[in-house]
């Protein structure tokens, strides 16, 4: 059989117990159809993109195996955000569950579901520091380095939460 492909995933919670949603989140992920999930970051809060009347987020980055393709994928991560009780409300407003789909492989696309690497990853450190805390050289399609995209950016009130070593 071919190599699995690996996915990236950014998870972000502000509503009814965040941790509680990304730490179930982190393992449902492992019970996605033709998918493992490696490795979890350490859990970081950070302030809210867009509307500032909202709660702080908990966020973390997790890496996965997968034998999906990257829309299936997609539809997997939405349905697991519904199973959360994920209500669409306003741009960028509070959620239970937001699962970005952040990098596939090397894939460099934009459909009308699908942006990929994800169109803001570059400009979020609550995105780029935890995933440079899992793999510091890995790098963008167009070569740029995680890392380095992290360091250049203002911390803007990102904590780590949980100090535990990656799992
Ligand atoms: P942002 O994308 O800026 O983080 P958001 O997470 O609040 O904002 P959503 O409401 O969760 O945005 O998603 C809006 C749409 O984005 C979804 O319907 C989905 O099809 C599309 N989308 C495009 N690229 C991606 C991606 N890489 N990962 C997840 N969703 C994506
Ligand atoms: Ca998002
Ligand atoms: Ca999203």
């Amino acid at each position: 059989m071919n190599r699995p492909h690996r996915a990236w995933i950014g998870l972000g919670s502000n509503l009814d117990d965040p941790h509680g949603h990304i730490e179930r989140a982190l393992a449902e992920l492992d019970g996605l159809p033709l998918t493992r999930r490696l490795r979890a970051s350490p859990r970081y809060a950070s302030r809210p993109v867009g509307p500032a009347d909202q709660p702080d987020f908990v966020n973390a980055v997790a890496e996965l195996a997968t034998r999906l393709s990257p829309l299936a994928l997609l539809d997997q991560l939405q349905a697991l955000e519904q199973r959360h009780g994920r209500v669409r409300g306003r741009r960028w407003g509070p959620r239970t569950l937001d699962l970005d789909l952040l990098l596939f492989d090397t894939h460099d696309i934009e459909i009308p579901r699908l942006t990929l690497p994800h169109a803001e990853m570059t400009r979020r450190a609550f995105v780029l520091v935890p995933l440079a805390d899992l793999e510091p050289r890995l790098r963008l399609p167009d070569g740029r380095e995680v890392a380095s995209l992290a360091a250049t950016l203002a911390p803007d009130g990102l904590r780590q939460v949980l100090p535990e070593a990656p799992q």
